[in-house]
């Protein structure tokens, strides 16, 4: 085998709805991929937003799982209980003056417009805050103003110059190929945001450095994102995982399936008589050949 011996994989659901087939492809797909590599499939909550996430929905991803047939090591690391970790991480960025307080409602970047979107379809943030002198900055919060805190962007690539993503097809015998991540591409992006003292990119690439992920599998639709992730890993020291990205499952309409489209779940696929064996079989996870793409 050609590739390092990179055992350790997750599969990372956030607990803020049913999951669907687009989830159970990822987590079967993570899982072959484990198993392939002689390795382990880790399952990591990500339920940092705690205002959108429900117990119930933690309990439904395990249930779900584990009616898929799969398994997974214990505890299983719930974001919400590591704000600390993520602080931290954010602390030794701000040490060296890569992160910036900004006070923007998301109406006043809107409004400031001009400026493009970033891979998501969001405006990019034009800079207000950028450069607010420290004075300015205090007062703010002395008035009790409350802060998102971003990453300074072209101040980070400073010091991270020419960030690069490892990449692997999904076969055991790839031999990983690098290409140049494009993270400028999403300007300055939140790392700690005003109601969580942490953000998805901040969380996960500390996560997957502190659980040994060696090797991450996950939907074309974080593809951009990776771009982001290798950076703050070069800029907070962490080692750097293999990345595969592979094919999302679209609904009739070719459409992405997703929570907030109230795509079916597999709830209301074991609902209507759907068995695990069939649903496996649906996304081309025959026991002898998947049919990855
Ligand atoms: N929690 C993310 C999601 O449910 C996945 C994060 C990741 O795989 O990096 O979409």
């Amino acid at each position: 085998m050609s590739l390092p011996s990179l055992p350790i994989f997750r599969f990372a659901p956030s607990p803020n709805g049913r999951l669907h087939l687009g989830h159970a492809y990822s987590a079967l797909y993570t899982d072959h991929w484990a198993r392939a590599m002689g390795g382990t499939m880790l399952l990591r909550i990500e339920d940092i937003d705690i205002g959108r996430c429900r117990p119930e929905f933690v309990e439904a991803i395990f249930d779900d799982l584990r009616w898929l047939g799969l398994d997974w090591p214990q505890p299983v690391r719930f974001q919400s209980h590591h704000f600390d970790d993520y602080q931290g991480a954010f602390a030794r960025l701000k040490a060296r003056d890569l992160v910036y307080p900004c006070f923007c409602t998301r109406a006043q970047i809107r409004a400031a417009g001009g400026s493009g979107t970033d891979p998501d379809g969001a405006p990019l943030y034009p800079g207000t805050c950028r450069h607010l002198a420290p004075e300015e900055r205090e007062r703010r919060f002395a008035a009790g103003e409350r802060a998102q805190w971003r990453l300074d962007i072209e101040a980070a690539l400073r010091v991270a110059a020419h960030p690069a993503i490892r990449e692997a097809m999904p076969d055991p015998d790839s031999r990983p190929a690098s290409r140049a991540a494009d993270p400028a591409r999403w300007g300055d992006v939140v790392l700690v945001r005003k109601d969580i003292p942490t953000s998805y990119h901040l969380s996960v690439v500390v996560d997957d450095a502190l659980q040994g992920v060696g090797h991450v599998t996950r939907g074309m639709d974080l593809y951009a994102a990776t771009d982001i992730h290798v950076l703050l890993q070069g800029l907070l020291g962490l080692p750097p995982p293999l990345y595969t990205h592979h094919r999302l499952v679209l609904d009739r309409d070719a459409d992405k399936l997703s929570k907030s489209r109230r795509s079916e779940s597999l709830g209301d696929l074991r609902e209507k008589g759907w068995s695990a064996a069939a649903v496996r079989h649906h996304l081309g996870f025959e026991e002898a050949s998947p049919r990855f793409t």
